[in-house]
């Protein structure tokens, strides 16, 4: 039975399980969450790679995959959430806008992304998570500290107070090869950019190929003063 937790608990949880797990493997910070959350937690994934939703299949299998589908994503990372589908015991769930690029584009002019990035995130990004995560206590993402300054801190588990639920981030110290040799040893669906010079993939506007050796965050907005969409 899926225990039925106030914001003051559930906040509580998280504070103690971000201390409590800090040294834990991946698979025990997701084993916390399956016992503590029951069918009350999910999985978000940009496709990138399937590890986090590979670790969380293994815990829990049919545990919920959540895609945020901008419309504007490559057909390779389309393609990728269609493979994850059809491969692992997940329930993918594709999350939309409300509106469609067509209908922002006739409400707000074309390209959006290129004039107000933060207005397209908050529109394209945030406020369709945000609805379509109504129906959680927790979810899992693939955040790494390695990614970036911005996300050299980032808590195995913490409380989001923006969204009120718990966020689990099971391979926040994984370097990259860990990463690798977590895909490498289990043969995990990797998005096809990955091997054609994209290190972090986004929206296709917002995404471009980095140079050996560069951050892998500088191919998202580069040469715009953007680092996050605003989901985390
Ligand atoms: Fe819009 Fe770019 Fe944000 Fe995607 S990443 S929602 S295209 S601004």
């Amino acid at each position: 039975m899926t225990t039925t937790y106030t914001p003051e608990a559930l906040e509580q949880l998280a504070l103690d399980a971000g201390r409590d797990l800090e040294d834990a493997t991946a698979e025990e910070i997701l084993t916390w969450a399956s016992k503590t959350f029951g069918n009350r937690w999910c999985v978000t994934s940009s496709m990138e790679d399937a590890v986090v939703a590979h670790l969380a299949s293994r815990v829990q299998p049919g545990i919920d995959v959540v895609f945020l589908d901008t419309g504007y994503h490559f057909p390779e990372t389309i393609g990728t959430r269609d493979a994850v589908a059809a491969v692992y015991p997940v329930n993918v769930i594709t999350l939309t806008p409300r509106q469609s690029v067509a209908e922002q584009d006739a409400e707000y002019g074309p390209a959006l992304h290129d004039r107000d990035p933060d207005l397209c995130c908050a529109l394209r990004k945030v406020a369709p998570l945000g609805e379509g995560l109504a129906g959680y206590d927790g979810w899992a993402t693939g955040l790494r500290r390695e990614d970036s300054p911005e996300r050299a801190d980032t808590p195995v588990v913490a409380w989001d107070s923006k969204k009120g639920k718990v966020k689990i981030s099971p391979i926040a110290r994984w370097t990259q090869d860990q990463v690798d040799a977590y895909i490498l040893e289990h043969g995990v669906l990797t998005n096809p950019l990955l091997m054609d010079g994209y290190a972090s993939i986004g929206c296709a506007p917002c995404t471009r190929r980095v140079a050996p050796g560069e951050d892998a965050r500088a191919g998202r907005w580069a040469g715009r003063a953007k680092t996050e969409c605003g989901i985390h």
